[in-house]
């Protein structure tokens, strides 16, 4: 079962993957973008720890809506409410249960990852966080390994394409043969749960 500490740590560890990936990130958005998705997201995460810390949130949902909530707060750019809605729609449908299962939290993760959907317009293929957060939503409903396993090939994936959602969609065919940043930086966020949970 994953308890509260469990998302607490899963949050911790994507706050200091960021921390250690953030000038890759940035040089990656640098090609594509405004070259701040590193410092966007170290700033996020950074705020999303402290207040984990200050606030104590006492059950899993109640973990992932205030990480969202504080990423929401404390990110401009379009990744902030894009993975602000991301945990707090999957906190939200994590309801208010102590503990739960990994086919819970995957079939949470899918209603957040759908909600990703929804605002930004963006579907599989468009070059953006989508492309690694859909397959590894249906990957975790049958391990965690097998989910960061399909983030970082989702975001590998993301190379050929053109973008079609996003900043990097004003390229055109420019922004093919270069890896998306969200893209990257979801299977990072992945990649921090399977490494919890091991
Ligand atoms: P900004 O583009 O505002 O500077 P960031 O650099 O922090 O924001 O984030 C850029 C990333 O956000 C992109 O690499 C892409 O993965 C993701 N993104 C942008 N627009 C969308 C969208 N409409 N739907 C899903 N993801 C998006
Ligand atoms: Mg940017
Ligand atoms: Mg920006």
């Amino acid at each position: 079962m994953l308890d509260t500490d469990f998302f607490r740590r899963w949050m911790t560890a994507v706050a200091a993957s960021v921390e250690r990936e953030a000038n890759h990130l940035t040089e990656l958005d640098s090609a594509i973008g405004d070259a701040d998705h590193g410092s966007n997201l170290q700033r996020g995460f950074a705020a999303v720890t402290e207040v984990l810390e200050k606030d104590a949130p006492a059950t899993p949902g109640a973990v992932l809506a205030l990480a969202g909530r504080q990423l929401i707060s404390t990110v401009g750019g379009a990744s902030g409410p894009l993975y602000g809605t991301l945990l707090r729609r999957t906190g939200k449908a994590l309801g208010d249960e102590g503990e739960v299962t990994r086919e819970q939290l995957a079939q949470a993760f899918a209603a957040g990852v759908a909600a990703v959907g929804q605002l930004g317009g963006a579907q599989a293929g468009d070059k953006t966080m989508l492309d690694a957060l859909l397959p590894a939503a249906e990957a975790l409903a049958t391990s965690f390994d097998g989910a960061a396993n399909a983030a970082r090939a989702g975001a590998v994936a993301t190379v050929p394409l053109q973008a079609r959602k996003g900043r990097a969609s004003y390229l055109g065919e420019r922004s093919i043969g270069h890896q998306d940043p969200g893209a990257t930086s979801a299977a990072l966020l992945v990649e921090a749960l399977a490494a919890t949970a091991a």
